[in-house]
């Protein structure tokens, strides 16, 4: 059996190490990986120049955000607050793109106006936010952008894709001509126009989609200087996912890219905002098994661990598989996702300690709980979660049934370990609470 576990660097030895330093369950993150899926994007192709955006909500830890912004990517943030903690990292406002569903009033406005001053750039997502930033942009002449909803789009679950009617993100096309009116009168000018489709579809919507919005903006937008083509590339986490095809999709957009300019004689920019692909691979979540339980002659056997749905939703929300990799408190690989066939295997559920029934790690899409095969693991052993440095981390309810907000912990690219979050603590998680008067 190889002492690697899925994908990345992180192996054996780099878990029981971390597992001195913090307690589990934690994330443990790649940080090689994460630089060399940065270079994957920075050299995709383009026509006349490409910007990779990080979508940070993948993934908002500081020292993570640190790399990505050292390896030359810019930021996709999707709320102010995301936007400040980028700043909070040392990020530049004007490596900033804020993509957002609010509408900012009172100090938040304040706040808004005070980062676009210093070069923060705004895609405006609707009418009303359209109308709330043209006056300002006006005055300090400003350049905005606008996400438009192109009525088409594709995503890993309905729930993910943001491009259809059932998904209410961008100026919908329908409303195009008068945003572009609106624009037109405040002398604004629209400089990026933006798609995202959803998350982790078929490339091949993604690849539909880069015409689509070069149409948008041949008939919309003569002054748009650069186009944003989203992100949602198509990660693998399971060993029969196929990923997206970064150069390929690049080829694609650089040649229409091209052809608009041979159509227009305009030369645009390109943007990308890759989020699951540049981390979700390289992230494991460590547990540690609590318990081994079943549930009779015709039930089943369950491995019982100390993270589940606070520190990883995605099963519970989309129904998303996980690779798991089962490791003996003493280091030793029992079964790894990646290569079953060597290993003792059962088929077992998994579940986190949450008074949840759907708190699994083994659900179907529907969100009835299935069995995985894997070894039959012992208390106290470690159980791995493979592609887990995507929308966990940044998205799980953590404090539910008060559980602590797991540590975090980096293997850098010279294989020591550096802790980048420390696990909560109880009065942290109750600081804000008051006495009944
Ligand atoms: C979520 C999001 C992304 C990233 O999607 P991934 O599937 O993680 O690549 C990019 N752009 C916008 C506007 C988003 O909301």
């Amino acid at each position: 059996m190889p002492e690697t576990i899925g994908t990345s660097r992180v192996n054996a030895q780099a878990v029981l190490e971390a597992a001195k330093q913090i307690p589990t369950p934690f994330y443990i993150y790649d940080e090689q990986m994460i630089r060399d899926r940065c270079k994957q994007f920075m050299t995709m192709p383009s026509a006349f120049g490409i910007l990779p955006r990080f979508a940070m909500k993948a993934n908002s830890g500081k020292a993570l955000l640190q790399i990505i912004d050292a390896e030359g990517l810019g930021i996709d943030a999707s709320s102010l607050n995301e936007a400040k903690r980028a700043l909070m990292a040392g990020i530049e406002p004007s490596r900033i793109l804020l993509t957002t569903q609010e509408v900012p009033t009172g100090d938040e406005r304040l706040e808004l106006e005070d980062l676009l001053i210093k070069g923060l750039h705004y895609n405006a997502c609707s009418l009303t936010q359209l109308r709330a930033v043209l006056p300002f942009a006006k005055k300090n002449s400003l350049k905005i952008g606008v996400r438009v909803h192109p009525g088409v789009g594709s995503g890993e679950s309905v729930t993910r894709n943001t491009g259809d009617k059932y998904s209410c993100f961008g100026i919908h096309l329908s409303d195009l001509e008068q945003a572009v009116q609106l624009a037109r009168e405040a002398a604004v000018p629209v400089t990026r126009v933006h798609v995202h489709i959803g998350s982790g579809g078929d490339p091949e919507a993604w690849r539909e989609n880069i015409q689509r919005e070069l149409g948008f903006i041949e008939t919309y937008f003569p002054e748009t200087e650069t186009v944003n083509f989203g992100g949602g590339f198509k990660e693998a986490r399971m060993p029969d996912e196929i990923p997206a095809d970064i150069q390929d999709l690049g080829l694609t957009a650089k040649k229409e890219v091209e052809a608009f300019y041979t159509r227009t004689g305009r030369k645009l920019k390109t943007e990308v905002e890759p989020g699951n692909y540049i981390i979700a691979n390289a992230g494991s979540l460590v547990c540690s098994v609590m318990d081994i339980k079943q549930t009779g002659p015709d039930g089943f056997t369950f491995v019982l661990l100390d993270g589940g749905m606070e520190t990883i939703t995605r099963p519970l929300l989309y129904g998303s598989r996980h690779p798991f990799t089962v490791l003996s408190k003493d280091g030793k690989v029992r079964s790894d996702e990646f290569h079953l066939d060597n290993a003792d295997t059962q088929d077992l559920i998994v579940v986190g300690r949450c008074c949840e029934s759907g708190d699994s790690l083994t659900l179907n899409a529907d969100h009835s709980i299935a069995t995985r095969p894997m070894a039959l693991p012992e208390p106290g052993d470690f159980f791995i979660i493979g592609g887990t440095g995507a929308y966990c981390s940044s998205m799980s309810p953590f404090n539910y049934n008060s559980h602590y907000q797991a540590p975090e912990i980096l293997l850098r690219t010279n294989n020591k370990l550096q802790v980048i979050r420390n696990q909560q603590s109880l009065a942290q998680m109750t600081v804000n609470e008051k006495e009944l008067g």
